[in-house]
């Protein structure tokens, strides 16, 4: 479906590592951001004005005994992709002013 943007991880007592994704969907245009469990169909509505990690931190404690060490991290190859999509666009606008002022 979408592309993860974002890790929500806990890890059990036994030391074994659960995953909470957000994933984003650039079908829809404004893009729309979903939140999905990796480990079972969990996928609660965003519409909502609890803060995300909390409601992951739940999740992974609530339903996979995950309580231990929440931690967000945003993804790697997103990350990247914002720090090469930046100057492009930086580029792009100086070529444009320069046009313009001309
Ligand atoms: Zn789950």
């Amino acid at each position: 479906m979408g592309a993860p943007i974002r890790h929500f991880t806990a890890t059990t007592e036994q030391g074994q590592v659960f995953t909470v994704n957000i994933e984003r969907d650039f079908r829809y245009d404004p893009y729309r951001d979903f939140l999905v469990c990796a480990h079972c169909d969990w996928s609660p509505s965003l519409l909502t004005t609890r803060r995300i990690i909390d409601m992951a931190g739940e999740h992974l404690a609530s339903a996979h005994g995950a309580g231990r060490g929440l931690a967000q991290q945003e993804n790697e190859s997103f990350r990247k992709g914002r720090l090469i999509v930046l100057p492009i666009v930086a580029v792009v606008l100086i070529a444009f002013l320069v046009l313009v002022t001309r």
